[in-house]
């Protein structure tokens, strides 16, 4: 399978299809963003002008696109021409339960689905090094390999349909409770009158250490929020998680506390700057 249609090309899928271009594939992508079309042809590319046009001929189809309704549309859209047979790969994080309906109207095109959200950011998504949690059957997961090793360094199916999804959820109630919890450490350091900058490093190299750290704390310590991941998708994100919780009946009581700052970053305005301006809601909490 060499010949993909690749619809969604935001600050994750124009990293992923350009690494697929570069190990081989053929790789025609669409995106309502004209300007996101022509960056892709300009890294080798086939530009399309619609779904359809993205998606003819392909073997294989990729999404990665913000949240449940654009995949729900977009894959509605897909299953109007896809030939049967097809391998659709749907890298995007949506909730479990519409990856599991859009594999079930996969199966009812003959279409083979996989969930395969990516966790690494921006920065993995341009190094090819996303960890990649995916849910589906063996046989397509197998078949999946190629794309896998040309966008990611780990991959794992991790269960049937709505598996990855469910790993997803769970890397982001870690995600952004790391977030959080960095933020508060830069805020006491700060409102303690020592370096933040020589405690974080320190910090970084013993039991707190983790990519957050490693990756983010040199852009949180100067309150550069540029995007990377948006609030608003974290938003999203939070809502899978306490959703999941809810119905495994499972009490989640700081990612609750997390969902809630990340909701007050939104009301205050900053849904489209980076998850790691959490920063300054804990700030703002504090008076600072
Ligand atoms: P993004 O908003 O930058 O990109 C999404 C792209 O989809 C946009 O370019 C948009 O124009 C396009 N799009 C929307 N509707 C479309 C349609 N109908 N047809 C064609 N294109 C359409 O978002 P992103 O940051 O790339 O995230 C994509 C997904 O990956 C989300 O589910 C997000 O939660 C997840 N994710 C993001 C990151 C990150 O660090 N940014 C990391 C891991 C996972």
């Amino acid at each position: 399978m060499r010949t993909a249609g690749f619809i969604g090309l935001g600050i994750m899928g124009l990293p992923m299809a350009s690494n697929l271009v570069k190990a081989g594939f053929e790789v025609t992508g669409f995106d309502l963003s004209a300007d996101s079309v022509a960056k892709f042809a300009a890294a080798g590319g086939k530009p399309a002008g619609s779904v359809a046009e993205a998606i003819d001929g392909a073997e294989l189809v990729i999404t990665m696109l913000p949240a449940d309704p654009h995949v729900e549309a977009v894959t509605a859209t897909i299953f109007e021409t896809i030939k049967p047979g097809t391998l659709l790969i749907d890298f995007s994080t949506i909730k479990p339960q519409t990856s599991q309906q859009v594999a079930k109207k996969g199966a009812e095109k003959n279409v083979r689905v996989l969930d395969a959200p990516v966790s690494g950011g921006e920065a993995g998504a341009i190094n090819a090094v996303l960890s990649i949690m995916v849910g589906g059957e063996q046989a397509d997961f197998d078949a999946a390999k190629p794309v896998f090793d040309a966008v990611g360094k780990v991959a794992a199916l991790v269960g049937p349909s709505g598996a990855g999804q469910f790993v997803k959820a769970a890397n982001q109630l870690v995600v952004g409770g790391t977030y959080a919890l960095v933020a508060e450490a830069i805020l006491l350091m700060e409102a303690s009158g020592v370096d933040a900058k020589a405690g974080l490093d320190v910090l970084a190299g013993g039991l707190a250490a983790s990519r957050i750290l490693e990756l983010k704390r040199e852009s949180m310590l100067a309150r550069n929020f540029k995007p990377g991941f948006r609030i608003d998708l974290h938003h999203k994100d939070m809502g899978i998680v306490l959703d999941a919780a809810r119905q495994a009946e499972v009490s989640l009581p700081f990612g609750g506390q997390v969902a809630a700052y990340i909701q007050a970053a939104r009301a205050q305005g900053m849904g489209d700057l980076d998850h790691s301006a959490l920063l300054a809601v804990l700030e703002k909490q504090s008076g600072r």
